[in-house]
């Protein structure tokens, strides 16, 4: 294990979990995988290996699902909605006692600056709240037909679900995903992604301590092709909810109709229009467009990938969102800097190839585009990049890049650019920045996406639904819609 470079001390607890080969959970025992194989994860600050991760198989993937179908039929089901919703609250509180070792190992493992893995944290604690308050609140109705004939409906728990989550928000995903599956009554195989697995495996932790009983969360770790396709090919698994790219998407739904037609709901990805009105309050707008462009170093789903400004005020948006970006601080995610590195070299090629496709297809770089060399030439860091082009078939401006890479470009009407905001494949988010409120109305209306922001980037609450239209997936996950992909429902008559 190397946690060379770093300039904060890290928790006893952090140390010690890096130090004691990380394990699985399955049904509540931390175990390695039955083969003993195992893959490095690395911390793309630097590119050092922080651990040794069990690859989880087949036969461990199925050990996982047995566990959690036993736990589903003998215990879970039978286990009052109240004490489920003090078990949810109590991992809650273990996370933020924990709160500053599950930073650490996010910001290690991912990459992103210390007050940004905080951030996540936070978020999954808040989320977790949300949920254990529905376990006592999923109702079902009374229906009338006719007089002699009472028909009442059920929601049901799903069963044994998998949940499979991206490296770019590891642990705030994966309960996305946990608290309202738990919530609604179903046993959970949960598997983080192959380059940030360390907050879920220090979760499993916390699940014990909790109180949970055995079988009801189990947490196996592994990449797509063997551990991932194990879950989504398992025939005893009820649901997928799958958040990554929509590539892997089409691959969960194949696998569900080729096995037993589980039930899918995927979050995919984003090319998101973040559309600047003239009438818009600019000092809002400029206060935060580098970040709306740029968080997480470009690798988040909804970020507004693709800005266009009014003709008018273009070239004054263009000056101060370059001023911005150029200030924008980049380094170690444990020294807090504005942007950490990407999470692989793998994804810095990717995307370092898209800025080279951006150059030939005519893109003009405003600034950035370099990968940052001297004393974070080990790391994986890339400037932070404004493309500008009048080019929609370009391909930086039809596919996700999932990097810090933003294109800008100009338009004349309200007509056109709503044309030009839903000419894509994707439907995750748009925003509009106007002060003119039937505008603002009119666009929300009229663009075809999953969340639609006015005068805000990026707002998000447990309660509010999240998810896309089109290729950008479908099903809604957080507020009471969540509660719906969780479970199913069952109409009862009984004739009087
Ligand atoms: P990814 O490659 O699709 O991987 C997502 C997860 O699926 C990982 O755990 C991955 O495992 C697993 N996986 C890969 N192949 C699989 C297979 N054949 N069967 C089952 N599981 C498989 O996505 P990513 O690169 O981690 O994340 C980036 C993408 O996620 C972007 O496209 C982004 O837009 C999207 N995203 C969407 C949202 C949203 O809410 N809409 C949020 C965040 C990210 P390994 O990585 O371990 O191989
Ligand atoms: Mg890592």
């Amino acid at each position: 294990m190397n946690t060379s470079n770093n300039t904060i001390n890290l928790h006893k607890k952090t140390v010690d979990f890096l130090k004691t080969s990380p394990s699985m959970l399955i049904n509540n025992e931390e175990v390695q995988s039955g083969s003993k194989k195992v893959f490095a994860t690395k911390n793309p600050a630097n590119g050092s290996v922080l651990a040794e991760i069990p690859l989880a198989e087949d036969i461990d993937v199925n050990m996982a699902v047995k566990a959690a179908r036993k736990a589903f039929t003998d215990t879970w089901k039978h286990v009052k909605p109240s004490e489920k919703s003090d078990l949810i609250w109590n991992l809650a509180e273990l996370i933020e006692r924990d709160l500053e070792v599950l930073v650490e190992l996010e910001t290690l493992d991912n990459g992103k600056p210390l007050n940004k893995a905080k951030y996540d944290v936070l978020g999954a604690v808040a989320h977790l709240k949300y949920y254990a308050g529905w376990c006592t609140k999923i109702e079902g109705t009374s229906i009338p037909t006719d007089t002699n004939k009472l028909v009442y409906t059920k929601r049901e728990p799903l069963g044994v679900v998998g949940l499979i989550v991206p490296w770019n928000f590891p642990l705030m995903i994966a309960i996305w995903k946990l608290a309202p599956a738990l919530a609604c009554g179903n046993c959970c195989v949960l598997k983080p992604a192959e380059q940030t697995p360390l907050t879920a495996l220090y979760l499993g932790k916390l699940i014990v301590e909790a109180g949970f009983p055995a079988g009801v969360v189990n947490i196996v770790t592994g990449p797509g092709l063997p551990t991932g396709e194990a879950i989504s090919n398992h025939m005893d698994i009820d649901k997928i909810s799958f958040t990554g790219s929509t590539e892997v998407g089409r691959k969960i739904m194949l696998s569900a109709a080729n096995s037993n037609l589980k039930k899918v709901s995927l979050e995919l990805g984003g090319k998101s229009p973040n559309v600047i009105f003239n009438d818009a309050d600019l000092d809002l707008v400029l206060g935060g467009l580098q970040w709306s462009s740029f968080y997480n170093s470009g690798q988040e789903c909804t970020l507004g990938s693709r800005i266009y400004v009014q003709e008018s005020i273009y070239e004054e948006v263009l000056k101060v969102l370059k001023g911005k970006t150029i200030k924008m601080t980049i380094g170690e995610g444990i020294e807090n800097p504005d942007l950490g590195p990407m999470v692989s070299e793998e994804q810095l090629k990717t995307v370092s190839n898209y800025i080279e496709k951006g150059k030939k297809e005519g893109g003009n770089i405003i600034c950035g585009g370099n990968r940052l060399e001297g004393k974070l030439a080990d790391g994986y860091f890339l400037e932070p990049t404004i493309f500008e082009t009048d080019t929609e078939d370009a391909t930086i401006v039809k596919e996700e890049i999932f990097g810090p890479v933003v294109v800008i470009s100009k338009f004349k009407t309200f007509d056109e650019v709503v044309e030009k905001a839903n000419d894509t494949k994707y439907g995750l988010a748009a925003a509009v920045w106007t002060k003119d409120i039937s505008k603002a109305h009119r666009f929300a209306n009229e663009v075809d996406a999953g969340s639609i922001w006015v005068n805000g980037y990026d707002l998000f609450d447990a309660a509010v639904p999240f998810g896309g239209f089109k290729q950008s997936g479908n099903g809604k996950e957080m507020g009471k819609s969540a509660i719906d992909l969780y479970t199913k429902e069952k109409a009862v008559w009984v004739v009087l």
